[in-house]
């Protein structure tokens, strides 16, 4: 996390006033061609330009913190709306109601600790595209990004919690095989974005990697009798809604919607809470670490 917030300043005191004016050129452009929804507001002139995020992105609630000057931290409740991802062995549990159910608790429980900010990507049974998700982590300058999911496989004895990291390469051929499903619904880039903030990312990219991989770990740490854990639970995948979050990310797999144990536990609000407790403490550790590497 240290490396990756040097690495980040560097290359936005090398390309932030370029990349600035880039967005803000885009912003202009858009609104030129939209005629509406997306406008630059307040002082310009001078050093704090305020862009108001386009309608899509407009509903996302952040919750402060105690104290101001916290890091944000992006929790994206998988599926929504007409995607329900998978359907538990019973058919009474949606992957989609899970993965919101879950969000909501963690958000519910960093709020209450005060020691970052928090956001949803979605907080209703909302369709969002998986580019949407990846532009609000963006749009909101995410510390953080984690995405909430639950598994499904054809093996009914398959069960317990995986962690995946961002990467270029996947650690198997399932890790790649649902990373090119989750990328293939995610449709075509933002044209709004010049080759200017692609290389900037890309430069970045690397570093996000590493961070993702360190809070994975950490996660995992947390684990223990919070979170049962699939073996060989630290996987690694090139999730497009990651690598497109500008920031470290991670994808939590809860469990394994097709194991009917792991399925009733998802739905046992003690377990949930141990589960949001490891989450919660992973979450807040990293982020205190961040903080102090500013
Ligand atoms: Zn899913």
């Amino acid at each position: 996390m240290r490396g990756f917030d040097g690495r980040r300043k560097q290359l936005l005191a090398g390309g932030g006033a370029l990349l600035l004016c880039l967005v803000v050129a885009a912003a202009l452009e858009h609104a030129r061609a939209a005629g509406t929804g997306f406008g630059i507001a307040g002082a310009a002139r001078q050093r704090s330009t305020t862009l108001t995020l386009p309608p899509a992105l407009a509903n996302v609630a952040v919750t402060e913190a105690r104290r101001p000057g916290r890091p944000l931290v992006l929790i994206d409740p998988g599926h929504g709306g007409g995607d329900p991802g998978a359907t538990g062995v019973s058919g009474a549990v949606r992957e989609k109601d899970l993965t919101l159910m879950l969000a909501r608790e963690l958000r519910d429980r960093l709020a209450a600790n005060g020691r970052v900010r928090v956001a949803l990507t979605r907080d209703a049974d909302a369709s969002v595209p998986l580019d949407t998700r990846a532009a609000i982590a963006r749009s909101l300058g995410a510390d953080l990004f984690l995405s909430i999911h639950a598994d499904s496989a054809a093996n009914p004895l398959a069960r317990g919690a995986t962690v995946y990291s961002l990467s270029e390469v996947a650690s198997d051929a399932d890790a790649a095989r649902f990373a090119a499903m989750q990328s293939v619904a995610a449709g075509a880039a933002g044209a709004a974005e010049g080759s200017v903030r692609a290389l900037l990312a890309d430069l970045a990219v690397r570093d996000e990697m590493n961070a993702s991989a360190d809070f994975a770990v950490r996660l995992l740490g947390k684990a223990p009798g919070r979170i049962a854990l699939r073996p060989e639970p630290h996987q690694f995948a090139a999730f497009r809604v990651l690598r497109r979050a500008e920031a470290p990310a991670v994808l939590f797999e809860a469990g394994y919607l097709s194991n009917a144990e792991d399925e009733a536990m998802l739905q046992n609000p003690v377990v949930r809470r141990g589960m949001v407790s490891a989450l919660a403490g992973a979450i807040e550790t990293e982020m205190a670490l961040a903080q102090t590497s500013r």
